[in-house]
């Protein structure tokens, strides 16, 4: 059943597709038509930051997708939450408020994606964000997207950032300033003390506009084409099957993995993956699903010699009930925090020119992100390399579009990238060796001693030990070089949208889009 024809149909109401329905509705000339595969962001967990927590693995927010077993992992299937509801991922994200590095978006340029150099992102950061601190060159006041400072310090990132010092890496207040080297605070997508999704900075304002249509629970299946042209979505919405119609154009904001799922589903993608489900091949582009990036970290955790971490927090009703009243009355302290505070860009590889490994620093332990803090004092520091070369897939493995698709992310599959993450935990011992953040550190918790060699910092032979303990950081990534995509049909491809991390996270907005970062953990 055909519901209504759109100037405009965007899946995925994300970080991209809030934006995107934002901006397109503004001007009251176009209809648009925005849907949503979750449901409303009403649970209240979204919107306070330590919230991250219990939407980590709460399938009413979060797809929870698992990869396929992974042969850099052991054979492992790592676990890749990503979010279902309004504001997509910026609503179950970390919170860090982080652009590239300026070299990062020139090497874009210099490799013929005109457009994607720092001068010409630069001003899309200024004018999404609300940032009224640091350099004015580099930040924006007038934004719908808050950027927030943490409020105030910790005793435990003070000596990080001290330690750094020790090692040469120089404090930064600003990571998204003139340069991102050095250890400093992240700033946080809040706003007084709450979430800053896409949602809320972009959708709630756009939302009594008489041209937009919100649908949640609104699960696109297929694209529908006139010739190489789409022209409508298909989509499941209350036990009925809609078709929505596009005058102009369909954004395919529905994120790095199910928004090729959608492609292959609907024809486009490489003919040999779409005859083996008996799909018809509307047009051939081998690079849907290839190029799958994603930055594995790993989580070195410490036990920590003073009850001064969130651990500790958590363990006592006392000072529990002292962080909600301080959360109650000045939306600020711990719960105003999502999980990791401290943040370090480094230079771990010898003869290194640019920061190649980032740190997310947290006053917490626990197993997984999101899981019970451990009953002792700990912090963690979790670990990746900032550009990996392994390069994974997404595929669908079903022609039923409720079906998660194969992701296979094959970390470290190469020599270099096994490398730079042991150079990057071999910097995390040394930074708990320094005399500032020596006296906090009672012993390596995870992944210890024995589980990487200490004295030699080399994985044990066959590479088990250490990658039995990874996981991901959940922000995976495509790269596809514009000719490997001309996008056919009618797409925003070469518009440049505003979003939380803008080039990274547009998803299908840009054809050359790419994302990076990810994390794991020592489970
Ligand atoms: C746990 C976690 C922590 C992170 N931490 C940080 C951080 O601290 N800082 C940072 O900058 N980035 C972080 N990220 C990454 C960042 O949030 C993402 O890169 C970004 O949100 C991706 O935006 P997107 O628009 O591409 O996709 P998403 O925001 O994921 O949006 C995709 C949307 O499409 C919907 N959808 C999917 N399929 C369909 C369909 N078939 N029909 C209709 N709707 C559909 C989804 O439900 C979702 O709402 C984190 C991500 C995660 C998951």
């Amino acid at each position: 059943m055909t519901i209504a024809s759109f100037d405009y149909v965007i899946v995925g109401a994300g970080s991209a597709g809030c934006v995107l329905a934002n901006r397109l509705s503004a001007d009251g000339r176009h209809t648009v038509l925005l849907l949503e595969a979750g449901p409303p962001d009403t649970y209240p967990w979204i919107h306070i930051p330590i919230g991250y927590a219990k939407t980590m693995f709460n399938p009413k927010v979060n797809w929870c997708f698992y990869t396929v077993p992974d042969p850099g992992m052991n054979g492992r299937s790592i676990y890749w939450p990503r979010g279902k509801t309004l504001g997509g991922s910026s609503s179950i994200n970390g919170l860090i408020s982080i652009r590239g590095q300026r070299q990062d978006y020139d090497r874009w340029a210099a490799a013929g994606n005109t457009g994607w150099s720092y001068a010409d992102v630069l001003p899309y950061f200024r004018r999404l964000e609300h940032a009224p601190f640091g350099d004015p060159v580099f930040h924006g006041t007038n934004g719908p997207l808050w950027c927030s400072p943490i409020g105030r310090g910790h005793e435990l990132i003070e000596a990080i950032i001290a330690g750094a010092g020790e090692l040469g890496i120089p404090r930064n207040d600003d990571f998204n300033g003139a340069d991102q080297e050095g250890a400093g605070y992240y700033h946080l997508s809040t706003k007084r003390g709450w979430r800053c999704s896409t949602a809320t900075a972009y959708l709630r304002p756009a939302r009594c506009r008489a041209n937009l249509r919100v649908e949640t629970r609104a699960r696109a299946t297929r694209l529908v084409f006139d010739g190489k042209r789409a022209d409508g979505v298909i989509y499941r919405h209350r036990g009925e099957e809609l078709t929505a119609r596009a005058r102009r154009e369909i954004l395919l904001c529905a994120g790095a993995l199910q928004s090729p799922q959608l492609l292959q589903l609907s024809g486009v993608g490489a003919p040999s993956l779409l005859h083996r489900f008996g799909i018809p091949v509307v047009h051939e582009l081998r690079g849907v699903g290839e190029n799958l990036q994603d930055h594995l970290q790993a989580r070195v955790i410490f036990a920590c010699t003073r009850p001064i971490t969130t651990n500790d927090d958590l363990r006592s009703w006392w000072r529990m009930m002292k962080m909600g009243m301080e959360y109650v009355l000045t939306r600020g302290g711990p719960m105003a925090i999502g999980i990791n505070q401290g943040g370090i860009f480094a230079r771990a590889a010898a003869g290194a020119a640019l920061p190649d490994v980032q740190f997310h620093v947290a006053t917490l332990s626990s197993d997984m992100a999101g899981s019970p803090t451990h009953p002792f004092s700990g912090f963690t520091m979790s670990i990746c390399q900032l550009r990996p070369e392994s390069r994974g897939s997404v595929r669908i493995q079903s022609v039923d579009p409720l079906e998660p698709p194969a992701l296979q992310p094959n970390y470290l599959s190469t020599t270099n990238d096994r490398a730079m993450l042991i150079a990057g935990i071999r910097l995390a011992r040394r930074l708990a060796a320094t005399r500032a953040l020596a006296p906090y550190v009672k012993a390596e918790y995870r992944p210890g001693p024995d589980r990487l060699h200490r004295a030699t910092m080399t994985f044990s032979s066959s590479r088990k030990t250490p990658a039995e303990r990874f996981s991901t950081r959940a922000e995976p990534a495509r790269w596809a070089t514009s000719d490997a995509i001309p996008w056919p049909w009618s797409t925003a491809s070469s518009r440049f949208t505003e979003c939380r991390r803008c080039v990274w996270s547009t998803a299908a907005s840009c054809p050359r889009w790419s994302q990076a970062i990810p994390t794991s953990l020592w489970s």
